[in-house]
């Protein structure tokens, strides 16, 4: 635990550009028992590389020091670490500069989540967010590339509305020509289930190269398509840095989210910083560079020293994107080294 006092609100992660960076991502494993076709090679034989959990538990009090508020375990699939519960416990102790617990949420591939669902709600953890990419099991198998998995997500999003995980938000990589067929079964899906639908634009973050602009389903289309089933009514943002705009139905029944990085790209409030399974710092998803927290704290950096590093590398946290300008280059990561 962290053996900083607690800072002032003057002393809160600030950017460059003004941005309060709130909201910590961190990746505990870069390990995944999926090989989804957006994110991964069909391949295995890649490096792992994932910390001891009380070290992740060390630099988590440190940032949250700092002014972070929201803290979302991911990965590789967070799962995977079966001693997960012991961490969430331990961070559930931690309070925000202003005293309050923090917002501990989780986002899984929910393959394991059945059995997870109630100890992980019994170490202390608010939400979880489940990625699934279709309805129809042989497409959720195709994109997964593992067969008769669509029934263990189907059993672990119901697993966490038992445990009081909800509301479970499903999150949707949409891919022209995959899965755009599942647009329809999704909103039906959000409607029968009472969990809110999250389409996410296909960014270009994967192993192999099957981004082009082509295969994304951009907002202004998506939002057509849905309306084809019913009319869709937005609804306002429940903070301002929200990524997903929201709507429902004309009968108020099923709520959707769309996360437009793309076509609509938010990086004007971004509140997120990440850290990588082997204690990197990510400023953008879409940054060149890591910055090598863990390193520092082997050397035996203390609390102060990781508190003002982490506050020089906010500083060069980079003012956006740019997916699809001629001078766009892939991040020196993949998706499941960086922690989505
Ligand atoms: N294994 C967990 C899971 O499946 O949710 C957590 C890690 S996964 C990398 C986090 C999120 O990133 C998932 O919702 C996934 O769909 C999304 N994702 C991965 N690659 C993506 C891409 N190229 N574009 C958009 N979203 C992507």
């Amino acid at each position: 635990m962290s053996t900083l006092t607690t800072p002032g609100i003057a002393s809160r992660l600030t950017d460059k550009y003004g941005r309060a960076i709130t909201d910590l991502r961190v990746s505990v494993t870069d390990r995944c028992n999926y090989k989804c076709i957006y994110c991964r090679t069909g391949n295995d034989g890649a490096q792992y590389s994932e910390l001891p959990l009380n070290d992740y538990l060390r630099i988590v009090g440190v940032f949250v020091t700092l002014g972070i508020e929201k803290v979302r375990l991911t990965g590789g699939e967070p799962l995977l670490r079966r001693d997960l519960p012991s961490l969430i416990h331990e961070l559930a102790k931690l309070r925000t500069t202003d005293g309050a617990p923090l917002d501990l949420a989780l986002t899984t591939n929910g393959h394991l989540l059945e059995e997870m669902a109630q100890p992980l709600k019994g170490a202390g953890l608010s939400r979880v967010t489940v990625s699934m990419d279709a309805i129809d099991p042989d497409i959720f198998a195709r994109i997964t590339r593992v067969p008769g998995s669509f029934h263990k997500v189907l059993a672990g999003i119901r697993a966490a509305q038992r445990a009081g995980l909800g509301p479970v938000k499903v999150n949707c990589v949409l891919l022209r020509g995959f899965n755009d067929d599942q647009i329809v079964p999704f909103a039906k899906f959000a409607r029968d289930e009472g969990v809110i639908v999250r389409f996410i634009e296909f960014m270009p973050l994967e192993e192999d190269r099957l981004w082009t602009p082509e295969v994304v389903i951009p907002l202004n289309e998506l939002t057509e398509r849905l309306s084809t089933f019913r009319p869709l009514v937005p609804l306002s943002a429940n903070t301002p840095s929200e990524t997903a705009r929201r709507y429902t139905f004309d009968d108020g029944i099923g709520e959707i989210g769309i996360i437009a990085p793309v076509s609509q790209a938010f990086c004007g409030h971004c509140s997120r910083v990440r850290l990588t399974s082997d204690g990197k710092i990510r400023t953008c998803l879409f940054s060149q560079f890591d910055h090598d927290l863990y390193a520092r704290m082997q050397r035996g950096a203390t609390d102060e020293e990781m508190a003002a590093y982490i506050r020089s590398t906010i500083e060069k946290k980079e003012a956006r994107h740019h997916i699809g300008e001629p001078d766009f280059l892939k991040p020196s990561r993949s998706m499941v080294h960086i922690g989505g």
